[in-house]
């Protein structure tokens, strides 16, 4: 019986479990992780990788390896138990949490921070084209595709550049206009002298909110990028370099010389079959106090909750310090006093080491941190975004000494 279990050792779960640590009510030995993988990722930085910030394939392996990539434990407290196991089902009636190999643990409080699945099979011909090292076709959704994207956007000789966001629910929704300015700008250095770069999307705009819409429309066409709303990508030939939308239910085949994927994503299956979620598959908890609308001890937060959010890492940083805030009101038969108001944040990369920053709540309401700074693209920003946020990452979210927009100052409902 612990204390906390915590469902997932993702960037949720890390930033979880600082906060709880920093209350100094509970011990680190009350506290168990569940978590298969050995490596813990900074996935931001995968789109860094890709885009050739952090240099070539070799640079990165050689030196900013640790930024991206830590072993599981390193992103917890040393005394935190991590069960590196799969979690296979919930029995929230007795506070039980199944896990690989028939074993189940039990909890007092438990917290559910399994992420969201990037699905690649579901579009057939890309996992062959992707897969092939020959194949112009990449992806930052995930590390090794990453790499791949960073080589093949330097081998780009010219031609057509495609590139695809999937529908929503999308993890980092902007990434997919990130990569594809990176790519754009790496083109340009380095001299590709034809090339023509698209972006294909099933939504209608470019972007959720109509100020960050209008300035990254107006920037996509000052470089002569084609937008292309409410396409869908369906399939891909890899063999005739071709991928198909759907647009108004017919079907539109598109020749590529590089091909950007942002894959399909879902809830992960453990939570699909599961009694806690809603009818899409995410953990059903209430939007503003994060607890689950059924079962007071379950809460959740990051990519597989039910929020109606932008699913970020800056959202997951908001919402850990209102979720720790209310699971101790809880426990201590006081009524939960924070809420989130769907806070999320999207910093996208335009080229000319220069950044957009999103900033914005539920429904799409601006909430802008750096009002002067967001009306057009930073330097500044930029340069955060590159060098200090990976870095704050590695060594203040797991310590619990950062408190997401509010900087290393605690919120004062803390
Ligand atoms: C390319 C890219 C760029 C991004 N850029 C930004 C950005 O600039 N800014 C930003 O704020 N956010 C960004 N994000 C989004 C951000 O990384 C995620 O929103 C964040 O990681 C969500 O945290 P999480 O803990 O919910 O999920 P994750 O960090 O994905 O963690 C989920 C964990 O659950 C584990 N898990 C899954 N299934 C099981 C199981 N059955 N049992 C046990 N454990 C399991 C996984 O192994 C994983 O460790 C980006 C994401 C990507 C992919």
């Amino acid at each position: 019986m612990y204390k906390f279990v915590i469902a997932g050792g993702g960037s949720a779960s890390s930033a979880m479990v600082g906060h709880i640590l920093r209350t100094r009510r509970i011990l680190p030995s009350e506290i168990l992780v569940i978590e298969p993988c050995r490596y813990h990722h900074y996935q931001p930085g995968w789109t860094m990788v890709g885009g050739g910030l952090l240099g070539s394939e070799s640079d990165i392996m050689k030196k900013s390896l640790f930024l991206l990539q830590q072993n599981t434990e390193n992103m917890f407290h040393p005394k935190v138990e991590i069960l590196q196991k799969e979690v296979t089902g919930f029995d929230p009636e007795n506070n039980k949490v199944f896990v690989s190999g028939n074993e189940s643990v039990t909890y007092e409080n438990l917290i559910v921070t399994l992420g969201i699945d990037t699905d690649y099979k579901a579009i057939p011909g890309l996992v062959q084209a992707i897969e092939d090292p020959n194949s112009p076709v990449g992806s930052i959704y995930k590390f090794p595709y990453a790499l791949k994207m960073n080589k093949i956007i330097q081998e780009f000789k010219g031609g057509n550049a495609i590139f695809n966001m999937a529908p929503q629910p999308v993890k980092c929704a902007g990434a997919p206009q990130k990569i594809m300015h990176l790519a754009y700008e790496s083109f340009q250095k380095n001299g590709v002298e034809k090339f023509k770069v698209d972006y294909y999307m099933p939504q209608p705009v470019i972007f959720g909110v109509p100020k960050y819409a209008n300035i990254l429309k107006n920037i996509a066409a000052s470089k002569g990028i084609g937008v292309f709303p409410e396409h869908q990508l369906t399939r891909i030939e890899p063999e005739k370099r071709t991928a198909y939308f759907k647009h108004s239910n017919t079907e539109i085949a598109v020749k590529y010389d590089l091909l950007h994927v942002t894959p399909p994503q879902r809830p992960v299956d453990v939570l699909r079959k599961s009694k806690i979620v809603d009818a899409a598959g995410f953990v059903d908890i209430d939007k503003y106090t994060l607890q689950h609308k059924k079962y007071p001890n379950i809460w959740s937060l990051g990519d597989c909750s039910s929020l109606p959010n932008s699913k970020t890492m800056a959202a997951t940083m908001s919402q850990s310090l209102i979720l720790v805030n209310n699971i101790f009101k809880m426990i201590d038969g006081k009524p939960l006093n924070a809420k989130y108001y769907g806070y999320s944040s999207c910093p996208i990369f335009v080229g000319d080491n220069k950044l957009l920053l999103c900033e914005f709540k539920y429904d799409g309401v601006l909430d802008e941190s750096f009002p002067h700074l967001q009306n057009s693209p930073s330097r500044l920003l930029f340069l955060a975004k590159k060098y200090f946020f990976p870095r704050v990452y590695l060594h203040l979210i797991k310590r619990g000494w950062w408190y997401g927009r509010n900087l290393i100052f605690r919120p004062n409902f803390f």
